[in-house]
């Protein structure tokens, strides 16, 4: 794995601290979250460096922390119309080449990602419901 992702910190985690990182899902888009736990140093603490997110496609450091600790389930795009695909790739942030890819192989999503994909493939869309954003189960 291409794990090459050297994060220019402003200061250093300690041997015990903890990366944690997780995705959810807001409306159709992806967000990503990122932080440091520590019980012994105070990295940790709220308002320092230490806590990180935004909107869309996680960055690599915080995808494959996500992946390490929730694993990937491989989805099936074949279901999908032009106007599903397209959503995917926004939500993704994949190239056309990839996407092309995915909609072959099937595509290594996390089950955040997974739920979402599901969700723009299958067009859920119908019903307008605004169902306050049902995380994947745990
Ligand atoms: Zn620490």
């Amino acid at each position: 794995m291409p794990e090459s992702t050297r994060m220019s910190l402003p200061c250093e985690p300690c041997r015990r601290c903890v990366f944690h990182a997780w995705q959810l899902i807001d409306g159709d888009e992806l967000l990503w979250r990122a932080e440091w736990q520590c019980d012994t140093c105070a990295f940790g603490a709220p308002d320092t460096c230490n806590r990180d997110e935004g909107p869309g496609p996680a960055p690599g450091h915080v995808r494959a922390a996500v992946v390490a600790a929730e694993g990937t389930v491989l989805v099936d795009l074949r279901g999908g119309g032009v106007p599903a695909l397209r959503a995917v790739r926004k939500v993704l942030g994949t190239t056309l080449a990839e996407l092309h890819a995915a909609v072959r192989d099937g595509y290594r999503a996390t089950p955040v990602e997974a739920a979402l994909i599901r969700r723009l493939v299958t067009g859920s869309t119908g019903a307008g419901s605004t169902g306050a954003g049902a995380a994947a189960p745990e």
